[in-house]
């Protein structure tokens, strides 16, 4: 049995840190792949490695005084091989990094650096080997990553290592230029081998217990999610809530392995389990809530629309020559309303108001701004009746007023639009209603 094991960057923010993450892997030798961030905030006010890289060698692309941000970073990571008491130094390493710094090696380079030298630090501390990740994850010659000859690398060269450290966020093309994935990008490395070592399990370390039901900053300290599927997480994070970079459950999804979110500061909780399918009922009949601020509604209304072959595509076609993507298109006999993200609309609003005239001659628009779009998510609503029901009574209850609609087809989802003002209420009856009186 195979786990690989991601940290992220608070996991891996000190010498204090590093000595849990070690007790983790002591615990369970299945824990064989480990796939490290950059040293992340140890406080609240701290900076992150990545970010100190980033200012770090635009300073130096700029002929600018690089020296102390360098000096900075270099004592992050002396601090850990001191507080590990690890008899090994990275100066050559640093002095490699510096040259490359002079030679305008990319910002991606530079970015990468955090996890590289943290994967080597930890793979000293550990004894386990280190794999560079430029090695073994591929980007093609337009910086996109290559899912296909990765795979291929990377099963090959897992196979000769019975425990390794492969640092995460970073790959490189076939002429050795490093690339990064996006921010955040080290759990998409924690899938990428959990997919080629075919493990049996992706644990994605990181500072909190698990997925939540709703954001903690609307509900005080709101129940975890125990189990979530890929499909559920796809929906809840569309809509804000983040725990794991979106693109991380690619890889792993196709393959059907679980991804478990771990606390590696509380590593007995039992966390979140994200899995392809499953059979176990929910807590709740709503598995979680998350919504976005800041939506317009551009109403449509024409007398006798439904029976005009097209007219949906013509007012699309409006936004779509301006470049805006919509988010919802609720409709009625004669209405027909396009919601978009209001800061992506308001540069444009005339433009598109224009080319709607001039495509689908309606007989009139009218434009509603500051709505919130609240997404109620559970596999579990497939069976139960009355949800909906019960979403609205307690909506009312709250004196709020439902502007829209939109149930999936795939009945995953509820989506409700709100006026901005009314969000957080709306987002606490919710919880309310499902989790706290478990109706
Ligand atoms: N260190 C990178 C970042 O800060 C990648 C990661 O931590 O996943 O975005």
């Amino acid at each position: 049995m195979i786990k690989v094991v991601k940290f992220g960057g608070s996991s891996l923010a000190s010498a204090e840190q590093f000595r849990k993450v070690k007790e983790i892997l002591s615990a369970d030798s299945k824990r064989r792949y480990v796939v490290p961030s950059a040293p992340g905030k140890r406080h609240k006010n701290d900076t992150k490695v990545t970010d100190m890289l980033y200012t770090c060698y635009e300073l130096a692309q700029a002929d600018g005084d690089y020296k102390p941000v360098l000096r900075k970073i270099r004592a992050r990571y002396n601090e850990i091989i001191n507080g590990l008491k690890l008899n090994m130094s990275l100066d050559d390493e640093f002095a490699a990094i510096e040259e490359n710094f002079k030679n305008k090696a990319g910002i991606d380079y530079a970015a990468s650096r955090g996890e590289y030298l943290n994967g080597i630090l930890m793979s000293r501390y550990i004894g386990y080997d280190f794999i560079d990740a430029a090695e073994v994850i591929r980007f093609d010659k337009k910086g996109n990553f290559d899912p296909d000859t990765t795979n291929k690398i990377l099963k090959e060269r897992l196979k000769k290592t019975e425990r390794a450290v492969i640092p995460g966020f970073y790959g490189a093309t076939a002429d050795g230029q490093v690339k990064t994935f996006s921010r955040g990008g080290s759990d998409i490395t924690g899938s990428i081998v959990a997919k080629a070592s075919k493990a049996d399990l992706y644990e994605n370390w990181t500072d909190v217990s698990g997925f939540l039901i709703a954001d903690p900053r609307i509900i005080e300290k709101p129940q975890v999610i125990k189990v979530i599927t890929y499909r559920e997480l796809r929906e809840l994070s569309y809509m804000g809530a983040t725990v794991l970079h979106e693109d991380a459950i690619f890889p792993v999804r196709k393959e059907g392995i679980p991804i478990n979110i771990k606390n590696t500061n509380a590593p007995d909780d039992p966390g979140t389990f994200i899995v392809e399918s499953t059979c176990q009922k929910p807590e709740f009949t709503i598995t979680g809530i998350a919504g976005k601020q800041g939506f317009v509604a551009v109403n449509i209304e024409k007398d006798m629309m439904n029976s005009e072959i097209g007219f949906g595509r013509k007012v699309l076609a409006a936004f779509e020559e301006n470049q805006i993507s919509f988010e919802h298109t609720p409709s009625g006999i004669d209405t027909f309303t396009v919601f978009v993200h209001q800061e992506e609309f308001e540069g444009k609003e005339q433009s598109v108001l224009s080319a709607i005239h001039r495509l689908a001659e309606p007989d009139s628009i009218d434009l509603e701004a500051d709505l919130s779009l609240i997404a109620v998510v559970g596999r579990g609503m497939r069976s139960t009746r009355g949800t909906a029901g019960r979403i609205f009574s307690a909506l009312a209850h709250a004196n709020i007023n439902v502007k829209m609609i939109d149930q999936g087809s795939s009945e995953l989802n509820v989506i409700i639009g709100v006026s901005n003002d009314d969000f957080v209420q709306a987002i606490r009856a919710i919880y309310d209603i499902f989790v706290v009186t478990r109706l």
